[in-house]
């Protein structure tokens, strides 16, 4: 009954002794709500999993952040917040304000970010008897950026951590992940000058951390580094560097199973604005199509490396950004074109292997699922040893988007949980 006004938690059950706790709930448009659990039937997802639909994924909180704390109610979600830097794997996401064309076009803003750490995403879905109602889906992550939040904002909490690291030798990558016009782009390269994204924020750390003698965290900077950078793209599988005039590359393991890209041109770079020269210049090679969804998408993914090196020419910290192709592409059945779902099948192995390799970083197994697509194999280097991750998950808040959105927090969600330590859900 629409009216009655019930909220069901429908689900608590231990799991490597953590509890998961998940709640459902729908909301009539009269404001009452009511537990919700679909009928039973085996549902395709985004990224080739199936799941049940009886089981409720609606509104949850995943195990780790309730961790111990077990009946907490959903309604005060435990912080989960911690900075990325202090963990291996960080998961974020960031949710662009409607643009002015959708506002015009009336589009409805169907996502709520809240505290910080946690996210809503109001579906709005018909029952078979026609009543209109809300179901409300919550997921918490280690920060939720709102539309209001600027790349430098979102650079604090995500990148600056993994600089923090690269400049004690380490290696880190950070990832942008989402649908087509989510804001990848704009969060990973901003629009220069004016507004400056994740790369130049970041170069203007390095190369000021570089230039002083201030002592970095534990250990202090070496005195000689020099910077190079490396950009490419991979689409359809393939290489391309994006510094020379899209020259085909080819990834091989070496001697000692290090991926070696041979011929890949490195740029030494030595201010932010020489470094965003060479981005820039590369930005400008990348491959864009036309696809029955958007008119203009983007189907490859783009790294763009900060490879720092002392004066013996030996690595002492590498930085990877990737501007991974849309998502919607991996289960897009639209396609004009046999290249186009070509395109979109590889897409798809590419993000199934991506998570199962971050997967395999966090919890430390000694094989990491790397060849089993192209993008994994050239960061290889990313996923073993004391690498970090994060991942920034860009969503729209476009009711026209609502599949789309829940597909990315989704898929968030599952590289989170899977950070867990609890092994998988489903
Ligand atoms: P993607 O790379 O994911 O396809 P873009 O970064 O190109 O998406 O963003 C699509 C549009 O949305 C662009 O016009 C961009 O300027 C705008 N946009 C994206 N994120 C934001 C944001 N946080 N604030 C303002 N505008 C944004
Ligand atoms: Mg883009």
């Amino acid at each position: 009954c629409p009216h009655k006004q019930t909220v069901r938690r429908t689900t608590m059950h231990r799991s490597n002794s953590k509890v998961t706790h998940r709640q459902s709930v729908c909301i009539y448009k009269d404001g009452t709500t009511i537990g919700s659990r679909p009928r039973p039937e085996v549902c395709r997802e985004e990224d080739g999993t199936s799941r049940r639909t009886d089981e409720p994924t609606y509104m949850y909180t995943s195990r780790r952040t309730l961790g111990c704390n077990y009946g907490l109610p959903l309604s005060s979600p435990v912080s989960t917040r911690k900075e990325a830097g202090g963990q291996r794997i960080s998961v974020c996401v960031r949710k662009r304000p409607l643009t002015y064309a959708e506002n015009r076009r009336g589009e409805a803003d169907v996502v709520t970010a809240h505290d910080g750490d946690s996210v809503v995403v109001h579906e709005s879905k018909e029952a078979v008897d026609l009543t209109q109602y809300i179901l409300q889906h919550r997921f918490n992550y280690d920060e939720v950026f709102g539309e209001e939040s600027s790349n430098v904002d979102v650079y604090l909490k995500t990148a600056f951590p993994l600089i923090q690291h690269v400049l004690n030798g380490g290696k880190a990558t950070c990832f942008a992940y989402g649908q087509t016009g989510a804001g990848k782009t704009h969060t990973m390269l901003g629009c220069p000058p004016q507004r400056q994204g994740l790369y130049a924020l970041a170069a203007r750390d390095i190369f000021t951390q570089l230039h002083s003698t201030q002592d970095c965290g534990n250990s202090t900077v070496p005195s000689h580094v020099y910077v190079y950078v490396s950009f490419f793209e991979i689409y359809c599988g393939q290489l391309y560097d994006l510094l020379d005039c899209r020259k085909r590359l080819f990834a091989r393991e070496d001697g000692h199973q290090v991926v070696q890209i041979a011929g890949l041109r490195e740029v030494k770079v030595e201010s932010v604005n020489s470094l965003l020269e060479v981005i820039l210049w590369g930005t400008g090679e990348r491959t864009q199509g036309v696809s029955g969804v958007n008119p203009v998408s983007s189907r490859s993914h783009a790294l763009l490396q900060i490879q720092l090196r002392d004066s013996g020419n030996r690595a002492t910290g590498k930085m990877s950004f990737v501007d991974l192709a849309g998502s919607e592409r991996a289960a897009d059945s639209r396609d004009p074109d046999r290249l186009s779902r070509m395109e979109g099948a590889e897409i798809n192995q590419s993000l199934l292997a991506l998570k199962e390799c971050i997967r395999s970083l966090d919890q430390e197994q000694s094989h990491t699922p790397f060849r089993q697509s192209k993008l994994t194999q050239v960061l290889k280097d990313s996923f073993v040893g004391d690498s970090k991750t994060c991942m920034i998950a860009n969503v729209s808040p476009s009711h026209l988007a609502t599949k789309h959105t829940l597909n990315t927090l989704r898929y968030a969600d599952r590289v989170k949980e899977l950070g867990g330590g609890g092994g998988r859900r489903r």
